[in-house]
């Protein structure tokens, strides 16, 4: 279960900078991001304070996302995520982005602010696991930035505890919550995968895979196969666009049995980037 260590995503990405002239950018970004999220998942915590050893510490948040009908990030204590650590992968994330040129000026207020303590990393932390929206919107007016770059910030440091997770669960977990959205960490994916005529879906962000109904848009919810339509891919038959002419949304499907090598768990989404070029042309929006 889950994605490959980081380590060997950060060899496949290296590998890929030199054959894929056309997605140095995005690729580039992805390195240097990998690079500082391996610093936190090379400590004992991962960033969240909780006994990984223990069975049943994910025993029980598996149990509560169940009953409760909610992603299990929803039950993760805020206050265990180290601010030491994560603060100083934020910095250095920041300073990435700054160096790309994107959105500098906002991102050297916001780095300031927390900096000084004006806005809580902390806070931040706790208001994007519980969806906060208004919290992070906040802080990213107040520092002009987009508020998706900032909650692309703030997932990317707690992005290693959230991806040790989904390796931790229980196999079966995953395929008992049928909901559009992750078990994991809520989030709606942007691939799914055909395997022995089933469907999964497969989270980007903490790579958890998990059993779909057949006709489903994850974005509105649409089960109605009529209007749920896809679009092939000429130059791979593995690959087709899933979108629904309902809400204009796709996901990104690959049929595991078409693939000419296996596609490493955790690099699904930047291996098919050339597809969303493709659906944005077909005027489609990404979930
Ligand atoms: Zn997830
Ligand atoms: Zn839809």
């Amino acid at each position: 279960m889950g994605k490959k260590p980081i380590k060997e995503r950060l060899k496949i990405i290296s590998a890929m900078l030199l054959q894929h002239k056309d997605l140095q950018g995005p690729l580039e970004l992805k390195k240097k991001t990998l690079v500082i999220q391996k610093e936190i998942d090379s400590t004992p915590t991962k960033g969240l304070a909780i006994n990984w050893d223990d069975k049943k510490s994910i025993e029980d948040l598996q149990k509560k996302a169940l009953d409760r009908k909610l992603p299990i990030i929803y039950f993760l204590d805020p206050l265990k995520f180290d601010p030491d650590l994560l603060l100083i992968a934020f910095k250095k994330l920041v300073h990435v982005f700054v160096e790309q040129r994107i959105n500098e000026e906002g991102l050297k207020r916001l780095l300031n602010h927390v900096e000084s303590g004006k806005i809580s990393l902390s806070k931040l932390i706790e208001a994007a696991l519980g969806e906060n929206i208004t919290i992070i919107a906040d802080a990213a007016k107040e520092s002009d930035v987009k508020a998706e770059l900032l909650l692309y910030l703030i997932g990317a440091i707690t992005q290693p505890a959230l991806e040790e997770i989904a390796r931790k669960i229980d196999p079966q977990f995953p395929d008992k919550w049928w909901q559009g959205s992750c078990p994991v960490c809520g989030r709606i994916p942007a691939v799914a995968k055909n395997r022995y005529r089933k469907r999964f879906l497969v989270c980007t962000y903490c790579g958890t895979e998990y059993l779909s109904d057949n006709y489903l848009c994850v974005h509105c919810g649409n089960k109605d196969p009529y209007t749920l339509k896809y679009i092939e891919v000429e130059a791979n038959p593995a690959f087709k666009i899933d979108f629904c002419t309902k809400c204009k949304h796709y996901i990104k499907k690959i049929e595991e049995t078409k693939l000419k090598e296996p596609i490493p768990k955790g690099l699904e989404d930047i291996l098919t980037l050339n597809l969303d070029f493709l659906a944005k042309d077909a005027g489609l929006a990404r979930n």
